[in-house]
């Protein structure tokens, strides 16, 4: 089976984004660092309010999908539906957007840690305008393969069959098949995962660093992967190692991008904005 290497980093780059919410982008901080399906990601919080209190007040998607997990602090979601959660630490959503969403994303805290990720992930030609749907779960919904000695894999998407165990993440029914997992790793600790080969596949570290097929990625850093069928990971560092491992299946159709609305040629973009200009994007 061919192991998956490193074929690029991508640096995290300071950014802000909402209303001055400061975060680390390392996907879709331009059109040429994408992979295929997915479109950006964003490492967003901080110990200090004023880094996030402004949030992400009203906004419009349309054509792709959202997927929110957070580590720490609350953050409330709430569209034009009138659908409305609370995201404690350790939830995830997964918003298909398809023809059209407006929603705000507000932390509930005024002081303290906050923490999470936002991806977002592309949908085939024939999903982009399709009915909005949530998945959302609480931390405790999501399952996890225990490793041996103190690291483990919570497994958000996709399944995983390691050590003995098996397990399916509880989001289900996504075009790209997607796998989402979140992977804490003790200093020394090594582990070789199953990935499907037609998938594409990063990591993102978000602590400490990581050793894949030897060559080292650090904090704040996306790793584009080659294809293969197995991925070896290893923590080299004193302390612990915390990273992303997502990965699906590539669309492979044009990709045309204007902020929040993804779509597969000018046209259709043209008529997302003119729609939501009219107050017509979720009809
Ligand atoms: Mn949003």
């Amino acid at each position: 089976m061919k192991k998956r290497s490193v074929k690029q980093i991508i640096a995290g780059k300071a950014s802000s984004d909402g209303a001055g919410v400061r975060l680390t982008r390392t996907l879709g901080a331009s059109p040429s660092s994408r992979h295929d399906p997915f479109l950006l990601l964003d490492e967003f919080g901080s110990n200090d309010a004023s880094d996030y209190i402004a949030g992400f007040p009203n906004h419009p998607h349309r054509g792709f999908e959202t997927v929110t997990y957070m580590l720490n602090g609350e953050m409330l979601h709430e569209d034009h539906m009138g659908n409305k959660g609370r995201m404690a630490p350790g939830a995830v959503q997964w918003m298909t957007a398809g023809r059209g969403i407006i929603h705000s994303e507000m932390p509930q805290q005024e002081e303290g840690r906050m923490r999470g990720f936002q991806l977002w992930i592309n949908l085939p030609a024939k999903d982009k305008m399709c009915e909005p749907a949530y998945q959302e779960f609480a931390a405790e919904q999501i399952p996890r393969v225990n490793l041996d000695g103190q690291g483990w894999i919570k497994v958000i998407a996709g399944k995983l069959s390691l050590a003995g165990q098996t397990v399916q993440g509880p989001v289900r029914g996504i075009a790209t098949d997607p796998i989402y997992m979140d992977i804490a790793l003790d200093p020394g600790q090594s582990v070789e995962l199953p990935l499907p080969g037609a998938h594409n596949a990063l990591i993102y570290v978000y602590e400490g660093e990581v050793l894949l097929d030897s060559r080292e990625v650090s904090s704040r850093q996306t790793a584009i992967l080659s294809d293969g069928e197995q991925l070896s990971l290893q923590a080299p560092g004193d302390g612990p190692t915390r990273l992303l491992l997502i990965a699906a299946r590539p669309i492979g159709e044009p990709v045309v991008q204007y902020g929040p609305f993804v779509m597969n040629t000018s046209d259709e973009i043209r008529q997302a904005i003119q729609d939501f200009q009219s107050g017509r994007l979720t009809d």
